[in-house]
């Protein structure tokens, strides 16, 4: 299995990657937070922790995640 791309992202990148959308449905598939790849990751790719960290920007696209609003 391929996983050059699996590595979390930069925190500076992440406003960037919920927009995008790539990375966010990678980390859900592989179940890998995008920050720090811990399991048990949300609809927006992100882990219990790195989720409560988001800025109010951030925490507005990964909501739309969240509520299927992306995907
Ligand atoms: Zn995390």
């Amino acid at each position: 299995m391929r996983r050059a791309n699996s590595q979390g992202i930069l925190r500076q990148d992440l406003l960037w990657h919920l927009k995008e959308g790539t990375r966010v449905r990678q980390a859900v598939e592989e179940d890998r937070c995008l920050l720090c790849q811990s399991q048990r990751v949300n609809r927006a790719g992100l882990c219990e922790g790195c989720a409560a960290n988001l800025t109010d920007e951030e925490w507005e696209v990964a909501k739309e995640w969240i509520e299927e609003r992306r995907r």
